[in-house]
């Protein structure tokens, strides 16, 4: 690992506090502080827990750079050493719906950011059109291209959310709650569906989920933060096991798995105990 390069994403004392001096400021993240080294050809999976209005979803905004949310109140947002200067290219985001137009088909969709990035992508027509049937066919999606959003069901959907966001081969990419509008046997297939493609694009991933059991399938490690103002108390690694090209179902059954997310689980509820 070159130790000139700077980390791939590093908080430092990030606070941010919407609506600052109006009687509705609220500070959703305080003294938030952390680096994700870029490790060449190795992206990261780092998952993000805790309880509902935590600023999870805050964090992830400020590195997608959202202009609602960036910049911070405090602190420097860093991305490969540089301030977050709006969205870009390089961070692609997957919410848990709406991450797709309603009125533009499957292929229409995916091949969206590569036109709206045509020229810096140095593609002819032909081959963003080939490039973006390439990932509707890595996605599960060959002979959608032509439906619209409405026409698939809500794991089709992500699929199509999936493969807009990693066509563009983002180095970062951002899920918030991808699969938490999913039933299970559906998200099960997301997460081996995340899994596979990770390997294509090996980008650092930062998830945001409510499922323990997701944050410790999904995650190399496991951030637990405290309620607003959130802050990460807590970060579980060495307890993870490798999940790396395993199913999904078999390994969450196993009893390694099981007593990880108990860990997780107990460190969650020490947290919000107001423990650490
Ligand atoms: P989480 O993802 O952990 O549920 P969020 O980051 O979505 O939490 O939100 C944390 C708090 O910040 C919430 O109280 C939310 O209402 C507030 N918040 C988030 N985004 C905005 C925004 N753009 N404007 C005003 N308040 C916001």
């Amino acid at each position: 690992m070159s130790a000139a390069r700077p980390p791939i994403v590093e908080f430092r004392g990030v606070e941010k506090t919407f609506h600052s001096g109006t009687p509705k400021a609220f500070t959703a993240i305080r003294e938030v502080s952390f680096r994700i080294d870029d490790i060449p050809e190795h992206g990261e999976f780092v998952a993000i827990v805790g309880p509902s209005g935590c600023g999870k979803s805050t964090i992830l905004n400020l590195i997608h750079g959202f202009p609602d949310v960036y910049p911070p109140t405090r602190g420097e947002v860093l991305v490969r050493g540089e301030g977050v200067a709006g969205p870009g290219r390089d961070r692609g985001m997957v919410f848990q719906r709406y991450s797709s137009f309603p009125h533009l088909t499957v292929l229409d969709n995916v091949l969206f950011g590569l036109e709206l990035n045509a020229s810096s992508l140095g593609l002819s027509r032909a081959a963003r059109s080939e490039l973006a049937r390439e990932w509707i066919a890595k996605v599960g999606l060959a002979g959608h291209e032509h439906k619209y959003p409405h026409q698939l069901s809500g794991g089709q959907q992500q699929r199509v959310a999936i493969a807009r966001t990693l066509v563009l081969k983002p180095r970062i990419i951002l899920m918030d709650e991808p699969f938490s509008a999913l039933d299970e046997p559906t998200r099960y297939e997301m997460q081996r569906l995340i899994m596979e493609l990770w390997h294509e694009v090996e980008a650092t991933v930062l998830i945001v989920t409510h499922s323990l059991a997701e944050a410790v399938f999904l995650g190399d490690r496991v951030w637990v933060m405290t309620r607003a103002p959130g802050r990460i108390a807590a970060e579980i690694k060495d307890a993870i096991p490798p999940t790396r090209d395993v199913d999904p179902l078999a390994v969450q059954e196993s009893r390694e798995f099981k007593e990880a997310v108990a860990e997780v689980a107990r460190v969650f509820r020490e947290v919000e105990a107001g423990g650490s």
